[in-house]
């Protein structure tokens, strides 16, 4: 089952996509991580400005990472496609990777929710757990360390009002149009995402788990 996450940022599509992929047990295939991950000056200042990245970047990485084995039952694919640029290189992905199941959630939620999240939060630079200092359930046991592997928490780069409001913009003009496309074709499940963590989780995994038991 391949599922992709459409969502404005600070949705928790992050969070949402890895606990997905623990409970389903497909690969979360975030394309922010991959870029984050490469080491170009460029695409680090893109980032930084929360500005596209080039579609051919994007289609290679993307590509060979949704050709790895682990890929193979299918994935969770987190921050792609984003515009509909994109929307080509992503039915040249779903037809070279299995094209089983393919399911758009789509995380809803107010731009002031996410704004107060996006104040909040910290990211293991080790393992990539993401916590959330604003928020009760979600802040780390020890402050600004991880729960899971003892390391100092960060902040992310682009996690600013500024940046925020930017990427916000971005999303209603280039992301959310998507939306549409994906409905046409009744691959749509909304999702308020306003709600906690676990019961925006609870809410995602009925749509999914209703796939698995039909197959
Ligand atoms: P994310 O981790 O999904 O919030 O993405 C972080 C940043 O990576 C974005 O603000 C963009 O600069 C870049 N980025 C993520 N996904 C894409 C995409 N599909 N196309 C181009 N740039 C992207």
């Amino acid at each position: 089952m391949n599922i992709v996450f459409i969502a404005p940022p600070a949705a928790g599509k992050g969070a949402q996509s890895g606990m997905i992929s623990k409970e389903f047990g497909i690969p979360h295939v975030s394309i922010g991580d991959l870029l984050r991950n490469v080491n170009d000056e460029k695409i680090r200042k893109q980032l930084s400005l929360g500005e596209f990245v080039d579609n051919s970047v994007i289609e290679k990485l993307l590509t060979e990472r949704l050709l790895k084995d682990d890929c193979k039952n299918g994935y969770v694919l987190d921050g792609f496609p984003r515009n509909s640029s994109q929307i080509e290189i992503y039915e040249k992905i779903k037809s070279i990777s299995n094209d089983k199941d393919n399911v758009v959630i789509v995380l809803d939620i107010p731009k002031e929710v996410g704004e107060m999240r996006i104040c909040g939060r910290l990211v293991c630079p080790k393992c990539g757990s993401v916590y959330n200092e604003l928020v009760l359930e979600s802040r780390p046991k020890i402050a600004n360390i991880c729960d899971k592997c003892g390391k100092t928490l960060a902040k992310r780069k682009d996690d600013n009002k500024e940046t925020y409001d930017k990427r916000y913009d971005t999303y209603l003009k280039e992301t959310a149009p998507l939306i549409n496309y994906f409905e046409d074709k009744g691959m749509v499940y909304h999702i308020d995402s306003s709600k906690s963590v676990l019961d925006t989780f609870k809410d995602i995994s009925k749509v999914i788990g209703g796939f698995y038991d039909r197959n």
